[in-house]
């Protein structure tokens, strides 16, 4: 007997909007859909919304995974009667307006494209197999693991050569992801490796942040810059601008320019590829992989299919000629504006175009220290990092979540420590 799959979706009057992928723009935009106007589904391979700006948070030990995601169907179910369905979408027939799924296949009438990006390890296998890459839940608990797991073997290592490849931690990528994480990581060291590890000479962690560009966070002001630099190095980091990774083995880190680096842990933080669902081949702009839209989030040359945030690149806009940035703003502003898009749509008026709105930008190297970019102005230090703290935590979906992360934070920043140093799922890399 052959086993029919489906995606047991009821067939309705209203024309069917289905959206793949429930990021910041997915969620976004089914908040501001009415269920009056489409049937609305929305499919994602998982059954949550992950806030990825805290992962490094998660693999650090500093909050529970659960206090960043959110399940789906929790949040669907806010907004009327719309349907989830967990599945992965491999590929979409914007000719036949059908999806392909791993449940099975829906057709629709509109079907938006939010599936966001993935790491990017521009075509080299060899580091994507033994790096550990921070773009999703499992992969932060992964990568809190592999910290965990290889300061227990640096303890009972007596060769000091592979101690030291154990206790050495290189980050790859100074944006803010890399920078987030070594400050996380000089912090650990600092408040709680120190007292934990004590018979192990602490000293010998060395945390290195290695970026190809002569400055960390390229998409802030160069005030902004110096001063991460700064606090960084204070903190101990070992920094090395203009520096590229050219192969790593699992055990040492081979450099461009500067002297090879014996290592366990390597994290790769140095950028993102769009990650569009197969079929829209004729709209992927190279080598970003995002597709192409028109100001509308119309996928060029396919009316009925829209992309938003991290996958789309929106061709028309001369302020942003490479895209918009791949940041959750942007994602949150195109999902808004497609919303309103959808009811002139509907009523036949015109369509607006989308004109981005720079919120600024920040980062936070450790406790008390940030640096914010707003409008011109640029700070730094305590105020900045409560207002990274604020921005953060205002930004997490659900309020049950958004307490969480305050106690957590408010726990850490009293005790200078967290108790979610757990090896729960042990991290395992085939060397
Ligand atoms: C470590 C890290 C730190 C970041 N920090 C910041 C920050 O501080 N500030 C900021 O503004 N931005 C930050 N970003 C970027 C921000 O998270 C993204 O810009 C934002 O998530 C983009 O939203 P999106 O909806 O386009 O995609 P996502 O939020 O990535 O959502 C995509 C969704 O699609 C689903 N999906 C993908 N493919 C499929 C498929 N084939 N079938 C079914 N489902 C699918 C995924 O499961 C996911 O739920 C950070 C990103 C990372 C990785």
């Amino acid at each position: 007997m052959t086993y029919q799959k489906s995606l047991n979706i009821p067939n309705s009057e209203l024309p069917r909007l289905v959206v793949i992928g429930g990021g910041f723009a997915g969620i976004r935009l089914i908040k501001e859909v009415s269920d009056r106007d489409f049937q609305i589904v929305l499919i994602d391979r998982n059954n949550y919304h992950s806030f990825q700006p805290l992962l490094y948070q998660v693999a650090t030990g500093g909050l529970e995974p659960d206090s960043i995601a959110y399940p789906l169907r929790k949040y669907v179910k806010r907004f009327g009667k719309l349907f989830f369905r967990l599945a992965d979408v491999e590929k979409i027939d914007p000719e036949q307006k059908i999806l392909y799924t791993s449940e099975g296949d829906l057709s629709y009438d509109y079907a938006v494209v939010a599936t966001g990006a993935r790491t990017n390890f521009f075509g080299n296998s060899q580091l994507e197999h033994f790096t550990v890459g921070m773009k999703s839940i499992p992969e932060a608990l992964n990568l809190r693991s592999l910290i965990l797991q290889n300061l227990e073997k640096a303890i009972v290592t007596l060769d000091p050569t592979k101690r030291q490849a154990l206790m050495n931690f290189v980050i790859v990528g100074g944006g803010p992801t890399g920078v987030e994480l070594s400050g996380a990581l000089a912090e650990l060291k600092k408040f709680v490796f120190r007292q934990e590890y004590h018979d192990l000479k602490m000293s010998d962690m060395q945390v290195f942040l290695i970026e190809g560009a002569p400055k960390l966070l390229g998409g802030m002001s160069e005030k902004a810059s110096q001063k991460t630099l700064a606090m960084l190095t204070g903190m101990g980091v070992k920094v090395m601008l203009n520096c590229r990774i050219n192969d790593y083995d699992g055990v040492k880190v081979e450099l461009e320019n500067a002297n090879p680096i014996p290592s366990n842990n390597v994290i790769w933080a140095a950028g993102v590829k769009a990650a569009p669902v197969p079929g829209l081949e004729a709209a992927v702009h190279q080598p970003s992989g995002r597709l192409l839209t028109n100001a509308f989030s119309q996928v060029k040359g396919f009316d009925t299919c829209f992309a938003l945030g991290d996958v789309a690149l929106i061709e028309d806009d001369a302020d942003y000629p490479r895209g918009h940035p791949q940041v959750a703003p942007a994602a949150i502003q195109q999902a808004e504006l497609l919303a309103q898009n959808f009811k002139n749509l509907l009523q036949e008026k015109p369509l607006k175009p989308f004109k981005y709105r720079d919120k600024g930008s920040m980062a936070t190297i450790g406790r008390k220290k940030a640096v914010v970019d707003i409008s011109g102005l640029y700070f730094s230090g305590t105020f900045a990092w409560f207002v990274w703290l604020f921005v953060h935590l205002m930004s997490i979906v659900g309020f049950k979540n958004r307490l969480a992360t305050l106690l957590q934070w408010f726990n850490n920043y009293l005790n200078f420590n967290s108790a979610l140093r757990l090896i729960i799922r042990p991290y395992k890399r085939n060397i």
